[in-house]
C-alpha cells in the first residue's frame, strides 16, 4: 500500500481505530484516500471543514435481529444490517446482500463505495448498503419468503422513497425484492413504489434494470476502447461469476462483437471456446438455480469445467471480474499480464486486490474501478425511481439509451478529472476524485451536519 498524504494519515488512523477488524472497509477507505492527495492540495477548504473525516463516518448504522422459522419448524436467527452512509446528494441508495460472509465490515465497505459510485452517475442519490449473514443456498421458496418478511418487518421503519431506497446485490434478486416489497406494502398500507428498486416490470420495476449492471460495465469498456481507436470486435473476454452482473455482461459483449470464453462460480470455472451460450447459462443459473458445472455437462461441444483453480488462468484480451470482492489477487494479475490482457474492468465491487491493481497499472493495462464501471445498475435504479415518481413506464430501448449515455458521461468525467488533477489516463483517481468532490461540495454547502 502506498503512503497517504500527511493530512490524510490521521484520518485513516482514526478509521482503523473506530472500525477495528473491518478489513474490507479499511481497504475501501485506503483506496479512496490514496487518490485524494492532489485534492487536499487544491481544495484546502475540505480539510478545514473535516469533510474527509465526516465522509468516513456513516450517518447511521442499523443492526437488528432477524428471527425466522425453517421448514423443519426450527427457529433460526440471523443478523440484519443497514448502513446509511451519506445523504448529501439524495436518499440513501444501495443494495442488500444476503450471504454468509456478510458482517458490518462488508456492509460498510459496500456502503462507502456506493457514495462515490452514486455521485458519479449524476443522479440524485446518496449512499447506503445493507444485508444479512443469511445463506440463501439450499433454502426453499417458503424459507426465503419468511426470511425476507422478517427482515423487512424490522427494516421498514428506516426506509422511504425520500429516506432510504434499497435494491438487490449478491443473493437478492427479483424474487427477494418481491417478498420484501410485499411485506413493506402490507405493514405500511402504502403502495410506495419508489421505496425499493429492482422490482418486477408489472409492479413498478424498470425495463433494463436486470441487465443494467452487466450492460453498463461493457458500455464503459467500450468507451475505453473507443477512446483508443479500438472496439470489442474480435476480442476474447473472460467474465468471472455467473450471477446477474456476469450474465448480462456476457450478453452485451456478444452483441458488440466480442466472445466470452469463460465464466465461473465459487466451485470452479467453465471454458467454452465457441463462446458462452447465453440461453443455456440463463437456464442453468436463473431457472434451475444450479452450478456452472452443469452448464459444461449440458453444453457438450468441448466445453469443460475446471473444479477449483483460477479463471484468470484463461488467456484473454479483456477481463471482467463480476463475482465478488478480492477475487482477483496479485498472482492472477501477473498471469493476466503474461497472457497479454489489455483491459480489466470491475463489474463487481472491489474484486481486484490493491496489489493486483498496482501490478496491472504498472504493466500499462487499462483498469476501470467498480465505482465507475459497475455504476450502471444503481444508475438504472435511479431511473426506476424516476419512473415511479412520475407514474410512468419507459420502453427498453429508451432506458438502455439513458444507461449508455450515463456510462459515457461517467467515462468522460473520469478522463477529464484525471487530466485536471495531473494524473492522465488514471481511471481510479478520476473516479475517486470526481465522486468525492461532488459529495464534498454538497456537504460544504449544507454546513456542519
Ligand atoms: N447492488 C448494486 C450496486 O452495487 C445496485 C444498488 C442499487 O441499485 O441500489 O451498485
Amino acid at each position: 500500500m502506498s503512503q497517504l498524504h500527511p493530512a490524510l494519515q490521521p484520518v485513516y488512523a482514526e478509521v482503523l481505530h473506530r472500525n477495528q477488524g473491518e478489513l474490507e472497509f479499511h481497504q475501501a477507505v485506503h483506496e479512496v484516500l490514496e487518490s485524494l492527495s492532489p485534492v487536499v492540495e487544491k481544495r484546502p477548504e475540505y480539510v478545514e471543514a473535516s469533510i474527509i473525516e465526516r465522509i468516513c463516518e456513516p450517518e447511521r448504522q442499523i443492526i437488528f435481529r432477524v428471527p425466522w422459522v425453517d421448514d423443519q419448524g426450527t427457529v433460526r436467527i440471523n443478523r440484519g444490517f443497514r448502513v446509511e452512509f451519506n445523504s448529501a446528494l439524495g436518499p440513501y441508495k444501495g443494495g442488500l446482500r444476503f450471504h454468509p460472509s456478510v458482517y458490518l465490515g462488508i456492509v460498510k465497505f459496500l456502503g462507502f463505495e456506493q457514495i462515490f459510485k452514486n455521485a458519479l452517475t449524476g443522479m440524485p442519490i446518496g449512499g447506503g448498503k445493507g444485508g444479512s449473514d443469511f445463506d440463501p443456498k439450499g433454502r426453499s421458496e417458503g424459507e426465503i419468503m419468511r426470511f425476507c418478511q422478517s427482515f423487512m418487518t424490522e427494516l421498514y421503519r428506516h426506509l422511504g422513497e425520500y429516506t432510504d431506497v434499497p435494491a438487490g446485490d449478491t443473493g437478492v434478486g427479483g424474487r427477494e425484492i418481491g417478498y420484501l416489497f410485499g411485506q413493506y406494502k402490507r405493514i405500511t398500507n402504502r403502495y410506495e413504489s419508489g421505496v425499493l428498486t429492482g422490482k418486477g416490470i408489472t409492479w413498478g420495476g424498470s425495463r433494463a434494470r436486470t441487465e443494467a449492471t452487466g450492460y453498463g460495465t461493457v458500455f464503459f469498456v467500450d468507451e475505453m476502447l473507443r477512446a483508443r481507436g479500438s472496439s470489442f470486435d474480435g476480442k476474447r473476454v473472460v467474465v468471472s461469476g455467473s450471477g446477474n452482473v456476469a450474465i448480462y455482461a456476457v450478453q452485451k459483449v456478444h452483441q458488440l462483437g466480442g466472445t466470452v470464453v469463460a465464466v465461473s462460480d465459487s466451485g470452479g470455472y467453465v471454458v467454452d471456446e465457441a463462446g458462452i451460450d447465453l440461453d443455456l447459462l440463463r437456464e442453468v443459473k436463473e431457472v434451475r438455480r444450479e452450478r456452472v458445472s452443469e452448464y459444461a455437462e449440458l453444453r457438450g461441444n468441448g466445453a469443460r469445467h475446471i473444479a477449483g483453480g483460477s479463471i484468470w488462468d484463461v488467456p484473454c484480451d479483456v477481463a471482467l471480474p463480476c463475482a465478488t470482492q478480492n477475487e482477483l489477487p496479485e498472482e492472477a494479475a501477473r498471469t493476466l499480464v503474461a497472457n497479454g490482457v489489455q483491459v480489466v474492468a470491475e463489474g463487481a465491487n472491489m474484486p481486484t486486490t490493491p496489489g493486483a491493481v498496482a501490478l496491472l497499472r504498472q504493466a500499462g493495462v487499462l483498469f476501470a474501478p467498480g465505482k465507475a464501471a459497475n455504476a450502471g445498475g444503481v444508475a438504472t435504479s435511479a431511473l426506476e425511481m424516476q419512473q415511479n415518481a412520475s407514474r410512468d413506464r419507459w420502453t427498453f430501448e429508451h432506458t438502455e439509451e439513458r444507461l449508455a449515455d450515463i456510462m459515457a458521461g461517467i467515462h468522460l468525467q473520469c478522463v477529464t478529472t484525471a487530466d485536471e488533477y495531473g494524473v492522465p489516463g488514471d481511471y481510479v483517481a478520476g473516479a475517486n476524485i470526481s465522486g468525492f468532490c461532488q459529495v464534498a461540495d454538497a456537504m460544504l454547502a449544507m454546513g456542519v451536519i
